[in-house]
């Protein structure tokens, strides 16, 4: 069977499709939903309500206004990455290069319920969690410092959660990453060459040909990448164009909580609840209104292990069309 090499238009990373013939989408699906059964309160949990002597401390509630209690809580991580001690001055050591691990590193507690995930939240309840983000992420990023704000969701064991308590994380960095940088420079190189932002471009096309579109509302996309790197990749994007994560408004965190609640809710029916990473792919801090920069979220399930052809390239191999698991999460079955 022939296979094919895709180039992601924004990252510029060719992908391999190498689809066998017995892999079909409904075969990606996980063998049991983990939060099956959990109680709605784990007495030993340090992010369930009533736990509160297990927290090293609260940076930030939202309230819920129809119960008079929080809906979402902020706190520092408890084993940080990264800590606000030191600064962020280089040194060399021998002829290598090192700094204080300085930084941020925040958890966001996205409901008092310990077994209610965003896939199965109502519209109000993913909407406080964006809130959250929005905020910390507005108040941390403009803080002496700080070079780059990720947001990230870790769910299920194969994607690296320690605490099954619903929860997303806020990680802020004093150096530009690699990647962050890499993939800017690959977007200012196709603005400088063609005059508009690459994103927008893709949006545009997606939506023209609407092969591998999934959900749409007023000012978001979500679509699986012409390039995934991984089975059921799949990106949630402003239509507007906008570099920053802090510049989204009121109405588009509405229609972002959205797409992204429609999304984990498929990826739940349709793959029986798999292990994901998501993040927020956005501008670091002092390129905040560049034309060329576009922010998006971006969802990778865990249903493939990436090995020694991955490690030693960069290249990933995807064992599933972008085109065939679009089909599969939009199709009507659950199975
Ligand atoms: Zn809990
Ligand atoms: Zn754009």
């Amino acid at each position: 069977m022939a296979t094919e090499i895709r180039q992601d238009k924004v990252s510029k990373n060719w992908i391999i499709y190498a689809p066998s013939r017995t892999q079909r989408p409904s075969s990606f699906r996980q063998e049991g939903p983990e939060a099956e059964g959990l109680p709605d309160h784990e007495p030993s949990c340090p992010f369930c309500k009533g736990n509160e002597d297990q927290l090293p401390d609260i940076l930030m509630e939202l309230q819920n206004p129809n119960i008079t209690e929080w809906q979402t809580r902020v706190v520092p991580n408890k084993f940080p990455a990264l800590t606000q001690e030191g600064d962020t001055r280089r040194h060399l050591e021998g002829i290598y290069l090192t700094m204080p691990g300085h930084g941020v590193h925040e958890v966001i507690i996205e409901t008092p319920r310990h077994n209610r995930q965003p896939s199965r939240m109502s519209l109000e309840e993913v909407g406080a969690i964006v809130e959250t983000y929005h905020r910390r992420y507005i108040d941390l990023l403009y803080r002496h410092q700080s070079m780059m704000a990720l947001i990230f969701r870790n769910h299920g064991p194969k994607a690296g959660t320690s605490l099954i308590h619903p929860h997303s994380q806020l990680v802020v960095t004093s150096v530009v990453p690699h990647d962050v940088r890499w993939r800017e420079q690959k977007e200012q190189r196709y603005f400088d060459d063609w005059g508009r932002c690459v994103v927008c471009e893709v949006v545009e096309h997606e939506l023209q040909i609407h092969e591998r579109v999934i959900f749409e509302n007023e000012s978001f996309v979500a679509f699986v990448p012409f390039a995934a790197a991984v089975p059921f990749e799949s990106w949630i994007v402003p239509k507007r164009h906008e570099a920053d994560f802090g510049d989204i408004s009121d109405p588009e965190k509405e229609d972002f909580a959205a797409a992204l609640r429609d999304m984990l809710r498929r990826l739940r029916e349709k793959l029986n609840d798999p292990s994901y990473n998501y993040l927020i792919n956005t501008a670091a801090r002092h390129k905040a209104s560049e034309p060329h920069l576009h922010w998006y979220l971006q969802i990778q399930p865990r249903l493939t292990t990436s090995a020694g052809f991955e490690m030693g390239s960069g290249m990933r191999i995807n064992p599933s069309l972008p085109e065939e698991d679009a089909a599969y999460l939009n199709s009507d079955d659950a199975a």
